[in-house]
């Protein structure tokens, strides 16, 4: 029987650009503003290269920050972040290919940014998830930082409002993006995260210029928290990196809005009268089933299921019956304006 305590939570920051593409931040820029924001893991994705693999700030531990590098595969649209991979396929070639290939490689998947809107102003396309008829990648980035802030930028002075706030106009993910994901899960598993998409640009005049968002900001903003079966060594780079592969691979993964706070702590789990299955898991429906869980601090739980809300409750622990086989999971609601803090992974909940 897993014991749900007996997790080691690390917090991620995931989606990263540096000067490898289009990027504005050294490797050394970029570690340094992740160990100053806090993050334990900083997972790079440049545009179509794993090159930052063989700079001398590769891979690696930086004190207490483990630095990995995986990447973006980016077509004109369908933008795919693999992990955990030797190469990288081709954007040229047909989705199903690149999802295959990462897959074959031995790698995790994840559909970037899937509704991703583009910005008028900004003469940016949409570069939203369209091959839907692909299936067999490992997740979705449920909540892209950049994508989700994007639209606030509607004209010259909303976008330089927005320049100066990651948080301006912005209440939680996508509601597309969670119902996609709430629907996808009905026929398999899939994994969400978070993404920054973190770029660091820089906007105006040689003189007068701004920095949109610098990496310290944009590491701030989300992080996908990761559940590990075992502590990370910060010696043993090959069992540190098996160790995040298992726990994003399984759904042993959290979305995190560090606007709320960035405690650690949240636990989920479905038990019954005999056994116990950590969030990700696909779980056989019986009488006894109940989904449980633990928060750190007090907030507002909604249980989902199937993407519908099937409860609300507040306090620091949930315990609710599960009457049906199902989708089910959990939204952390936070603060005065009770905003997203925390989405879970769900525990797919299928009749035996
Ligand atoms: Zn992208
Ligand atoms: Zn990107």
């Amino acid at each position: 029987m897993i014991d749900p305590f007996h997790f080691f939570e690390y917090s991620a920051v995931v989606h990263v650009h540096s000067q490898y593409s289009d990027g504005t931040g050294t490797l050394p820029a970029i570690i340094h503003a992740g160990q100053e924001a806090g993050a334990d893991i900083l997972m790079l994705t440049d545009h179509d290269t794993l090159a930052p693999r063989a700079d001398p700030h590769g891979e690696g531990y930086y004190g207490r920050l483990l630095f990995l590098v995986g990447g973006e595969v980016t077509p004109p649209q369908n933008h795919l972040l693999a992990f955990f991979t030797d190469g990288l396929p081709g954007a040229q070639e047909p989705w199903g290919d690149i999802v295959a290939a990462v897959n074959r490689s031995g790698g995790l998947s994840f559909v970037a940014h899937p509704v991703d809107k583009g910005n008028a102003l900004l003469k940016l396309p949409s570069y939203r998830w369209a091959e839907r008829s692909v299936t067999g990648f490992t997740g979705l980035e449920v909540w892209n930082h950049l994508s989700s802030w994007l639209p606030a930028v509607r004209t010259i002075p909303s976008g330089l409002r927005a320049a100066l706030s990651p948080w301006w106009k912005l209440q939680g993910p996508d509601p597309e993006a969670v119902r996609l994901w709430d629907e996808l899960g009905r026929d398999r598993a899939v994994v969400g995260i978070a993404g920054v998409d973190a770029h660091a640009a820089r906007a105006g005049t040689r003189y007068l210029g701004i920095t949109v968002f610098p990496y310290r900001v944009s590491f701030l903003t989300l992080r996908t928290q990761l559940y590990l079966t075992d502590a990370l060594t910060y010696h043993d780079l090959a069992r540190d990196k098996q160790l995040i592969y298992d726990a994003m691979k399984k759904g042993r993964a959290a979305i995190l809005s560090c606007r709320e706070g960035t405690e650690k702590g949240f636990r989920l789990w479905a038990e019954s009268s005999s056994d116990r299955w950590p969030m990700g898991s696909t779980v056989p429906w019986t009488p006894d089933l109940r989904v449980k869980g633990n928060s750190p601090v007090y907030v507002v739980w909604r249980v989902l299921k199937d993407g519908i809300v099937e409860s609300e409750s507040d306090g620091l622990i949930i315990d609710v019956p599960v009457q049906q086989a199902g989708v089910w999971r959990v939204e952390l609601l936070r603060g005065r304006k009770q905003r997203p803090w925390i989405l879970s992974n769900p525990i797919y909940v299928r009749n035996a």
